[in-house]
């Protein structure tokens, strides 16, 4: 979608015998960084780098109405290319991973045997896997669009991961936008930082994740079925949903169709032979970026959405198996010692994913509950929660577990504790809403992975592009959407 850039000659010149290349934003000449800004809004606001404005009320449902480009880094953050390689490296596994997670059933009911008793919303996602079981539904196809997320420590010097998302994970679309921006800035100011547009790796979620739909829809084998994009009512991030369904339209012919829980509840019904069927079009597959969380699910009436699209033979992304298999608890019961060992044969594969494990510990762990309360700085405490603003930091750890141990409830299985990673600060200029401003930061950077497979056939599995999210280093928080970061790229150095 973007034209491909083209350097002029002096750039290129410049890399022969250029000055030193300037990786602190902050020392870059102000009239200069002013241009730079000035060319990054116009970038943004021409190729659709772009978000619903807050201050605009039909942002989130009108196309075309009350735009804002994305919050952004100005500038791609030097990355050691090392752990680029090494988060690469990973994605097939866990993917691999992923996939055999969600075909042990017993593992997954077990695991989250004791959430369930004191999580109202993971108990019924749970219900419905229980469901599938007891109709013994399988899934022959199985698409994973996924984001593993991942931070540097900067005392260990281990790229630890954070969290991988199976559902619903985000920015496939304008993550590859901000690399093209960045080269874009890197290519036009090359005489003036002398960085080399071409150490931005190439970004190809957008594509990877249509081709991953694509060749779901090819193995579902209706040629008149639509994708189903399951949305929120309101979406500022429309756009990075648009850009993704614009690729598979244009590049593939394939029609999607976007509808909220509440409209498949209406619209939607079974044929005989399982297929979905939605306001009149059949289904092939179904990709969510809503359902993720318990306030999308604010009447009975979704979740029979949700039952009615898993007891259908669409393909899912992702089914609720996979959903399941991406929550914080089944990612704290992988980190146990001989788990991976149960779903992975190779021992490169296991050892090169447990390298990525940060500590992880269930709350009946006693030594690491008080420890937790003695040192809370060095933990975070999280529920089975998705999207951003769940997790609990610093004294209020210590003032949770307190409280939970007062009380003797159930409380503490709906958390996991989680080792606290503390990535190196750097400087940054970020821009939100036009505005922009000098700050110190810290990143994680996602690497997006595609899996489909039917029933032995493994159609795609690997390394789908990536994102760089960067947030003041003062922040808990990560989301972008959330407000408390911005989109970025990577340098590789
Ligand atoms: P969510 O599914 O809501 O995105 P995450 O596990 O990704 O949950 O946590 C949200 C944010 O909290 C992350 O993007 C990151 O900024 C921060 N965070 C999560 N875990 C850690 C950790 N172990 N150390 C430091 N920061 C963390
Ligand atoms: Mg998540
Ligand atoms: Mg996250």
């Amino acid at each position: 979608p973007v034209p491909p850039l083209k350097c002029s000659s002096i750039a290129q010149d410049n890399k022969t015998h250029a000055h030193k290349p300037i990786f602190d934003p902050h020392s870059i000449d102000p009239i200069l960084v002013q241009k730079m800004e000035y060319d990054a809004l116009v970038w943004s606001s021409l190729h659709g780098l772009l978000v619903g404005d807050r201050a605009s009320q039909k942002s989130g449902r009108v196309p075309g109405v009350g735009l804002v480009h994305a919050p952004i880094s100005l500038l791609p953050m030097p990355f050691a290319e090392s752990y680029w390689k090494q988060a690469c490296e990973v994605a097939p596994i866990f993917n691999e991973l992923v996939d055999r997670v969600s075909l042990d059933s017993e593992f997954l009911q077990e695991s989250l045997s004791r959430t369930k008793k004191v999580d109202t919303f993971t108990s019924r996602l749970l219900d419905i896997h229980a469901k599938m079981l007891a109709m013994n539904k399988k899934e022959d196809i199985r698409l994973g669009l996924h984001r593993s997320d991942y931070m540097l420590d900067e005392q260990t010097n281990l790229l630890l991961q954070i969290e991988l998302n199976t559902i619903s994970s985000s920015f496939p679309g304008l993550s590859c936008l901000v690399s093209d921006l960045h080269r874009n800035l890197l290519c036009q100011f090359e005489q003036h930082l002398a960085l080399d547009p071409e150490r931005v790796p190439k970004n190809n979620a957008v594509s990877q994740f249509a081709e991953g739909l694509y060749k779901a829809w090819i193995e579902y084998n209706d040629s008149s079925a639509v994708v189903m994009v399951v949305v929120q009512t309101e979406e500022r991030n429309m756009y990075d949903q648009h850009w993704l369904f614009t690729v598979l339209n244009e590049r593939y012919q394939v029609r999607s169709i976007r509808k909220t829980l509440a409209e498949i509840d209406s619209q939607g019904k079974l044929m005989p032979d399982g297929t979905l069927v939605v306001d009149g079009e059949a289904v092939a597959v179904v990709y969510f970026r809503a359902g993720y969380a318990p306030t999308d699910y604010p009447s009975e009436s979704e979740w029979s959405a949700r039952l009615l699209i898993e007891q259908s033979r669409a393909v899912k992304c992702p089914s609720i198996a996979y959903h399941l298999a991406g929550t914080k608890k089944i990612q704290q019961e992988l980190a146990k010692p001989n788990q991976l060992e149960r779903f992975l044969e190779n021992k490169d594969d296991i050892a090169k994913v447990r390298k990525c494990f940060a500590g992880l510990w269930s709350l009946d762990d006693l030594n690491i509950v008080k420890d937790a309360i003695e040192r809370p700085g060095l933990y975070v405490m999280k529920p089975q929660r998705e999207g951003g603003g769940n997790n609990i930091y610093g004294d209020d750890v210590s003032i949770a577990l307190q409280k939970m141990q007062k009380e003797g409830t159930e409380e503490d299985a709906a958390y996991i504790l989680m080792q606290r990673i503390f990535p190196t600060v750097s400087p940054a200029i970020l821009m939100r809403e036009g505005v922009s401003h000098k700050d110190h930061v810290i990143s994680e950077l996602g690497i997006y992975a595609t899996y489909l497979r039917n029933k032995t056939e493994v159609i795609m599995n690997g390394q789908s592009g990536y994102l760089m999210r960067t947030k003041v280093s003062s922040s808990n928080e990560g989301g972008v959407a959330a407000g408390f970061a911005v989109l970025d790229s990577i340098y590789l150095v």
